[in-house]
């Protein structure tokens, strides 16, 4: 059986053909720049191809990358009959969704009834769902909602402490992001640690570009730093994570700027770009701090400083702490940075190995083996669980 996995950003469109027979990727790609001109960037086990092609909207960008599957030279199908089912992400199921679904009208209103949360990410999630319907009619549609996995956070985690009747009548309240990658990645520890997830009390920590952390009690997440948006929690590349309220409006009035504006100075020029002034990459950082600059040091010792404080905080949370898991694009390779936060936790009995912890690309424990709380480095797979999900449900 394949599945289609597609993750339609603003002016993006990831895909993934996977045959679930065994799991295996036929076919990834991207297409980038849509509205603007268009790039598509195409791979499958004979190569990687690039075309710039006119791609004015998603539904042309849909029927590109359908051509492009079909194609006799770089193509992997021969019809697209093939294609069983297509499994989108949705960024925020809102408290609507706390699992997977089947996309029917209802549920296409449901999500747009959400974008009101999350305005940068869901309608661009639903013009992805309206390509494929186009494209592909018939074809069983399947969401997997970032938020689904930490809808069993409890009132205690998911509450503001601000008038409740603002969570009621708004929705106001924490949900966090990331689910797939943290529901994943604690499903491989428990394998990779040979115990059942039940019996585990994890702290999963999802580095990359965004950056959340979640702690998984039993197997569910009981906590996570994203909030109603994300971007609450950690120093991220761009957005500042936790800060105190008052400052938006202390910045907005010292730098005369609007509501709008102050939002895109958190999201878009804060976290480690905003205290560098150099990047919001990690390897850009540390070749910055290795040549002896200061912010770029800063930033990444407020990066780590803050992800060890938040595991130490979920390991009160959840009264005990079995293992630590790194994943997304720093928690995969960032030596140094993983090195950096585990060095706040040896109270905790946390002791990496140095070598293990240079090694790169496989779930692997890096702990030594006298650790009383394991450090794993698990490489994330979002598209794998949204394909498993969209299989489970055609079942
Ligand atoms: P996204 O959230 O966009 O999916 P990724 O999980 O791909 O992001 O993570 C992207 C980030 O990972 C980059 O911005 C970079 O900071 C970091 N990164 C990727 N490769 C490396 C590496 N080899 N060393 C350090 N950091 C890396």
């Amino acid at each position: 059986m394949y599945v289609l996995v597609i993750n339609a950003g603003s002016s993006s469109l990831k895909y993934q053909l996977l045959d679930m027979s065994n799991e295996g990727v036929l076919s990834k790609g991207l297409c980038e720049r849509i509205g603007i001109d268009g790039r598509l960037v195409h791979e499958t086990e004979k190569g990687k191809y690039t075309f710039e092609l006119a791609m004015p909207d998603h539904a042309a960008a849909m029927a590109i990358v359908l051509d492009t599957l079909l194609d006799s030279n770089h193509g992997v199908i021969k019809s697209k009959e093939e294609i069983k089912a297509v499994g989108h992400r949705v960024v925020h199921g809102g408290e609507a969704f706390a699992a997977s679904v089947l996309i029917t009208d209802e549920v296409e209103a449901a999500i747009e009834a959400v974008s009101e949360l999350a305005p940068l990410h869901n309608p661009p999630n639903l013009t992805g769902i309206r390509a494929c319907k186009q494209h592909m009619p018939g074809v069983p549609q399947v969401a997997v909602f970032d938020t689904a996995f930490h809808q069993t956070m409890p009132e205690k985690a998911f509450l503001y402490a601000i008038d409740y009747d603002l969570y009621k009548k708004h929705k106001i309240r924490r949900y966090g992001f990331h689910g797939t990658s943290h529901k994943y990645v604690s499903e491989c520890a428990a394998e990779l640690l040979k115990r059942p997830a039940k019996d585990l009390k994890l702290v999963t920590c999802h580095l990359g570009n965004g950056v959340s952390l979640c702690a998984v009690d039993g197997g569910v997440s009981v906590d996570t730093s994203m909030g109603m948006t994300p971007l609450e929690g950690l120093a991220m590349g761009t957005r500042c994570g936790d800060i105190d309220p008052a400052v938006v409006q202390f910045i907005m009035e010292k730098e005369c700027i609007s509501a709008q504006q102050a939002g895109d100075l958190l999201n878009k020029k804060s976290g480690v770009l905003g205290i560098s002034g150099v990047s919001s990459d990690f390897r850009d950082l540390s070749a910055a701090a290795n040549d002896g600059n200061s912010r770029a040091a800063a930033a990444m010792d407020v990066f780590a400083y803050r992800v060890a404080g938040y595991i130490g905080r979920y390991a009160a949370c959840m009264n005990g702490l079995d293992a630590i898991v790194f994943t997304a694009g720093i928690g995969e390779n960032d030596v140094g940075i993983r090195e950096k936060v585990c060095t706040y936790l040896t109270w905790f009995g946390v002791e990496i190995d140095p070598e293990l912890n240079g090694k790169r690309g496989q779930a692997l424990d890096v702990s030594k083996p006298s650790a009383k709380v394991r450090v794993l480095v698990i490489p994330t797979n979002e598209e794998l669980v949204i394909a498993r999900d969209t299989k489970s449900i055609l079942k």
